[in-house]
């Protein structure tokens, strides 16, 4: 199978990186997309993925940074010739979400707009996706592909809960995290996995500065924290994503999160300090991800 990272980056907008997204696109050619964060259509675009080819997606959590990117992707794969409804699996509230989007929701005029030319409305099950909200457990499975769905430590579950996903297929298995800080769940989803795809928001750095300002909650893991997950759970290969601007130069970015983020720290040299700290204990195959990192198992 074949993992690109469309989007690496986390809640803020990023001149460096979209927002997080992941494809996987297995041996027989079908494609799964893992959230759908901001700049996800464009970038299978630049991987040379039609985005109606795209025909599952599967959300970790309700986050804008994992899921803004819906009413595009949907619309844009309508107008790319999608047929037959997206097949969506969302947590809680997925349903909620995409009733609002398309007809009779926040796109509506478009959708009647462009409903008008018979070529659009012949293919008008595209901008209805197929929404199933999942629990813990296996979400999706076939003959190609299982994924399973644990339950992940992010913000309050009463507000928006977050999984993590385990996915076997063509004789490996991916793990990815989506949001969380350290758990059980992750554990046992990552369990001698061929590729851990785990959240590294901040460096040790950022987290301290965050819980000596006490800005907001850290619903995060650390570098030094996926490191001991690794070797704890024998994983065979590691990247680090879902990357907190932390490496950014913007001066913009820089100026705007100048409360919140020890903004004099920002920089690339950030991306050393994951790894070392990670490399304190795991010391098998590791990536800190970046836009369109391609990965082949
Ligand atoms: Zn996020
Ligand atoms: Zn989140």
């Amino acid at each position: 199978m074949r993992v690109v990272f469309l989007g690496t980056g986390a809640a803020l907008p990023d001149p460096d990186r979209c927002h997080t997204s992941i494809l996987i696109t297995l041996n027989s050619g079908r494609h799964f997309l893992i959230d759908c964060g901001h700049g996800a259509t464009r970038q299978m675009m630049r991987v040379n993925v039609n985005p109606a080819d795209v025909r599952h997606l599967l959300l970790t959590h309700l986050h804008h940074d994992h899921v803004c990117e819906l009413p595009f992707f949907v619309i844009s794969s309508w107008i790319l010739g999608r047929t037959g409804a997206l097949d969506i699996r969302g947590p809680v509230g997925t349903k909620n979400l995409v009733s609002h989007l398309f007809e009779g929701g926040a796109f509506d005029a478009d959708i009647r707009a462009r409903a008008a030319y018979p070529l659009r409305q012949a293919n008008i099950e595209a901008v209805r996706p197929a929404v199933t909200e999942y629990e813990a457990g296996v979400i999706f499975a076939d003959d190609d592909i299982k994924v399973t769905a644990a339950e992940m430590d992010h913000i309050p579950r009463e507000i928006s809960p977050c999984y993590g996903f385990r996915i076997e297929a063509d004789g490996k298995v991916v793990t990815f995290s989506g949001d969380t800080a350290p758990c059980e769940g992750i554990a046992r989803l990552s369990q001698n996995a061929d590729l851990l795809i785990h959240e590294c928001t901040f460096t040790e750095e950022f987290i301290e500065h965050r819980r000596k300002s006490q800005v907001g909650t850290f619903a995060h893991t650390s570098p030094s924290d996926l490191g001991r997950l690794a070797v704890d759970c024998g994983v065979k290969h590691v990247v680090a994503t879902h990357i907190g601007h932390v490496d950014s130069l913007s001066p913009v970015l820089k100026r705007a999160a100048a409360k919140h983020l020890p903004t004099e720290l920002m920089g690339p040299h950030q991306i050393d300090a994951f790894v070392d700290d990670i490399r304190g204990t795991y010391k098998g195959p590791l990536q800190i991800a970046h836009d369109l990192m391609r990965i082949d198992l």
